[in-house]
C-alpha cells in the first residue's frame, strides 16, 4: 500500500529502492503488522496492568517464537519473571540472517515503534530495565533510523525513567551492530557478542531465560514477535487466538523470493497451504519450494497441500521458489557451502563434517558417485544432528535430508556416471 512507501525512499539508493520496491509488494490478508497500527495503544493498557496479567495475555494469545523455532513466548516471559535475580534483560534479535528471510528488514523500517513498544511490554512483564537491540550488520543503514526512534521516545517518556509517568517503571535500550555473521543470529552467539566476546553459542541449558546476558536472566525474542505481542496488548489475547489454527495463532510474514511473480512480504493467518500462498504470489509453475530457508524443508509439488503451520511445515517465514529448471543438487550444493563458511568452528562434526557433506554432493553433481553414497550422506548427516552444539549444525543436514527424502530420483539418476564422467545440470522436472 502506497502508505508503507514512506518519505525515507527517496534518499535510498538506487539497489535499495528495488529492494523497497519488491518488499512493498505486500498482501495482507487480517493484517496484524503491516496494516495500520495505532501508536502505543498496548503499551497504553500494558502499564496499567501487572506484570503478571501481561504474561497471562501473552501465553493466552498463543502466540509462540517467530525466529522459526516457535516456543511458547507467554512461557519465556514467565520463566525469565520468575528468576529473582537483581537484574534481568530484554534482547531483540534482529540478527535475521537465514537466506531467504527478509520480513524483519520492513518490521525494523516500516514498524520500529511497534517492536519498541513489544520490547516494553517485555521489559515491563519481566522487571528488566535494560535492553539491546541487536541489529544485523548487513542492516547498517537502518541504525540512524532507530536510533531515531530510540531518541525520540525518550523525549517522549516512552524510554527512560518513570515511563508513560508510572513511578519506578524504567526502562531503555542500546543499538548494537553485528559484523556480517550468521551464527550471531543463534541466540547463545548473539549474547556473546553482545557480551564483547567472540560470537560462539553457549551450551543450553541454562536457557537465556535463566542465565543469559552477563549472567542475568533475559528474554530474547525476534523483531515479528515482540511487534505481535504489542498487538496483543491492544487488541486483548482472545483476538489474536482466534486466527490461525490450533496450533499455531495469529498472523504470520513470510518472505517470498524466486520463481514467481510477485516476490515480497506477505501476512497471512497461519494455515494457509503452500499452494495457496502459490497462487497469491504467482509461482503456480514451481516445482519446489524451500520453505524455511535452508535450514528448512525442500518439498514438491506432492507436498504443496501441506499447510504452513508449526505443526506441519514450520518456518521463520522464508519461502524460496524454484520452477523446474532449477538444478536441485546446485541448489544444496550452494546451501551447504553457506554452511560450512558460516560454521563457528567450535564442534568438530559441524566444522568438518559438512565440508565432507558439500564434496559428497559435488561427487554426485560430477556423476561421480555410486549408490552407497547415498547411505553416506544420511549416516554422516545424522551424526552431524545429533552431536553439534547449536541450531546450525543440527539443522546443516536438512538441504541433503529433506532433498533426499522429497526428490530422491535426483540422486539416484546422477550416482551413475555420464559418457564424460560430467553431469552439469539436472532439473527436477525430469526428476
Ligand atoms: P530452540 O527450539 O532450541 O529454542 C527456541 C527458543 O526457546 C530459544 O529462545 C530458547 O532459549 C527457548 N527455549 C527452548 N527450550 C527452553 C526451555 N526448556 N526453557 C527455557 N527456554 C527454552 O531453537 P533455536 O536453536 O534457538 O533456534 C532454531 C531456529 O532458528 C530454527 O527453527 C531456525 O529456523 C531458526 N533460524 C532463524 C533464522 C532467522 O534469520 N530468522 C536464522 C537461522 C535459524
Ligand atoms: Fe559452531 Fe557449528 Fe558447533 Fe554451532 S554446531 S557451535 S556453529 S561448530
Amino acid at each position: 500500500p502506497e502508505s508503507l512507501v514512506s518519505d525515507r525512499f527517496n534518499e535510498l539508493s538506487a539497489h535499495e529502492r528495488a529492494v523497497r520496491m519488491v518488499e512493498n509488494n505486500i498482501r495482507h490478508a487480517g493484517a496484524v503488522l503491516l496494516g495500520p497500527v495505532p501508536e502505543d495503544a498496548g503499551l497504553n493498557n500494558a502499564v496499567g496492568m501487572r506484570p503478571s496479567q501481561i504474561i497471562n495475555a501473552v501465553e493466552e494469545s498463543g502466540l509462540r517464537g517467530c525466529g522459526g523455532a516457535g516456543f511458547t513466548t507467554g512461557r519465556k516471559w514467565r520463566f525469565a519473571a520468575s528468576e529473582k535475580l537483581d537484574r534481568h534483560f530484554v534482547i531483540c534479535n534482529a540478527d535475521e540472517g537465514e537466506p531467504g528471510t527478509f520480513k524483519d528488514r520492513v518490521l525494523l523500517t516500516e514498524r520500529p515503534h511497534l517492536l519498541v513498544e513489544g520490547m516494553t511490554i517485555a521489559a515491563r512483564a519481566v522487571g528488566a530495565r535494560e535492553g539491546i537491540l541487536y541489529l544485523r550488520g548487513e542492516y547498517v543503514y537502518l541504525r540512524e533510523l532507530l536510533e531515531g526512534v530510540l531518541e525520540e521516545r525518550r523525549r517522549r517518556g516512552l524510554l527512560g525513567k518513570d515511563i508513560l509517568g508510572v513511578k519506578g517503571f524504567e526502562f531503555d535500550i542500546r543499538l548494537q551492530l553485528g559484523a556480517g555473521a550468521y551464527i550471531c543470529g543463534e541466540e547463545g552467539a548473539l549474547i556473546s557478542s553482545c557480551e564483547g566476546l567472540p560470537g560462539e553459542p553457549k551450551t543450553r541449558p541454562p536457557f537465556p531465560v535463566s542465565r543469559g546476558y552477563l549472567g542475568y536472566p533475559t528474554v530474547v525474542n525476534n523483531v515479528e514477535t515482540f511487534c505481535h505481542a504489542a498487538r496483543i496488548l491492544d487488541q486483548g489475547a482472545k483476538w489474536f487466538h482466534a486466527m490461525g489454527t490450533e496450533g499455531s495463532h495469529g498472523t504470520k510474514l513470510f518472505s517470498v523470493c524466486g520463481d514467481c511473480l510477485n516476490p515480497g512480504i506477505y501476512e497471512l493467518p497461519y494455515g494457509h497451504s503452500v499452494w495457496e500462498l502459490l497462487e497469491m504470489v504467482g509461482g503456480t509453475d514451481a516445482a519446489a519450494v524451500q520453505v524455511g530457508g535452508p535450514s528448512g524443508t525442500m518439498i514438491g509439488r506432492d507436498s504443496f497441500h501441506r499447510k504452513l503451520t508449526f505443526d506441519d511445515l514450520a518456518t521463520g517465514g522464508a519461502i524460496i521458489i524454484f520452477n523446474g529448471q532449477r538444478n536441485i543438487l546446485e541448489i544444496v550444493e550452494y546451501y551447504m557451502s553457506f554452511f560450512v563458511h558460516e560454521s563457528c568452528g567450535y564442534c568438530t562434526p559441524c566444522r568438518v563434517g559438512n565440508v565432507f557433506l558439500q564434496k559428497a554432493i559435488q561427487k554426485f553433481q560430477k556423476g561421480l558417485a555410486n549408490p552407497e553414497d547415498i547411505d553416506y550422506l544420511k549416516d554422516l548427516s545424522g551424526t552431524i544432528i545429533e552431536t553439534s552444539r547449536c541450531g546450525l549444525g543440527m539443522t546443516s543436514p536438512n538441504p541433503i535430508l529433506s532433498t533426499l527424502k522429497n526428490f530422491p530420483l535426483v540422486y539416484s539418476a546422477v550416482s551413475k556416471p555420464s559418457k564424460d564422467g560430467i553431469r552439469d545440470t539436472f532439473d527436477i522436472q525430469s526428476a
